[in-house]
């Protein structure tokens, strides 16, 4: 099954099963890991969801779900949110006019690994934030909250995310230049080139797929016109790139391939 998976994924191409996979895992299992969500912490997973239901193009029910939980949490005015409270209201409700669902099966498809321990979960995360800095980026005033979505991936991660040197490197990145982001365009790119600065640093270490070598993407086979050459040095051709960042991370371009 993971073999067909492997072979049947374009990297040029998003789908949903990732998005919709990181979404769960992200929700269900990262955010409802403590015992209780309080300050910062449940200011964050509001944030989060507050995000996703203004940029997430997701299916329908996956819609409703995502601003059905963010009603439920907006209307949560107690300090504390136990975990077995949040957990029930995080459920899918098929019976709801209009549905309300988000699959609770993880299937990776673009982001599956050649062996379990790789890629999947984190992948799929990169994937979400990606595609919310873009359609930030499309859907709403470029000089206006410039770090909505990068604000909220930066709280994410340091409340949330599970790998802890992970949310270290990554806070580090930010407070040295995420507030000199000055429009949406320019968040897309800062993300952007930050990823890269990982992919370089993870590159040939013992967290890296071999079958999925870390590069500075998009690969010249991905987008040619991305790359040029100064005086015989590399060189982004940056116009080009966001051109490539705003038709990739596009709705037209995530397929529904494996998606529950
Ligand atoms: P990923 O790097 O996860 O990328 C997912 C997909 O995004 C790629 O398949 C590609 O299609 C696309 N992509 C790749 N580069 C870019 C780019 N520059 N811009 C836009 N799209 C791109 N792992 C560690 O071992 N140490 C760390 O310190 C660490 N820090 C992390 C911090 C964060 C915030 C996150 C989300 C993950 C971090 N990881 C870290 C995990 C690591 O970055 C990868 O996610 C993981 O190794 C899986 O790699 P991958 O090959 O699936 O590609």
């Amino acid at each position: 099954d993971r073999v067909s998976h492997r072979l049947r994924a374009d990297r040029s191409k998003l789908y949903m099963a990732d998005l919709e996979s990181a979404l769960h895992y992200s929700l269900r299992v990262e955010a409802a890991r403590a015992s209780s969500l309080s300050g910062a912490q449940l200011g964050a997973l509001r944030c989060y969801v507050g995000t996703l239901v203004k940029y997430f193009p997701g299916r329908p029910f996956v819609q409703t779900y995502l601003q059905t939980l963010d009603a439920w949490l907006r209307n949560w005015t107690e300090p504390e949110l136990p975990r077995a409270v949040l957990k029930e209201a995080m459920k899918n409700n098929i019976d709801a006019s209009p549905p309300s669902v988000l699959p609770a099966n993880m299937t990776w498809v673009g982001c599956q690994g050649s062996e379990r321990h790789f890629r999947g979960y984190p992948c799929g995360l990169w994937t979400i934030f990606h595609l919310l800095t873009v359609q930030a980026a499309q859907n709403g005033p470029d000089k206006e909250l410039p770090l909505e979505v990068l604000s909220t991936m930066r709280c994410y991660v340091r409340h949330f995310f599970g790998c802890q040197e992970c949310a270290e490197h990554f806070e580090a990145m930010a407070a040295k230049s995420m507030d000199s982001v000055a429009s949406r365009e320019e968040a897309v790119l800062w993300l952007w080139s930050h990823h890269n600065e990982v992919n370089a640093r993870l590159a040939g270490g013992d967290t890296e797929d071999p079958k999925f070598p870390k590069l500075q993407w998009p690969p010249p086979d991905l987008c040619p016109q991305c790359h040029k050459e100064e005086q015989g040095v590399h060189a982004w051709q940056e116009p080009a790139v966001v051109t490539f960042l705003k038709a990739h991370f596009s709705p037209a371009n995530i397929y529904m391939d494996y998606a529950e």
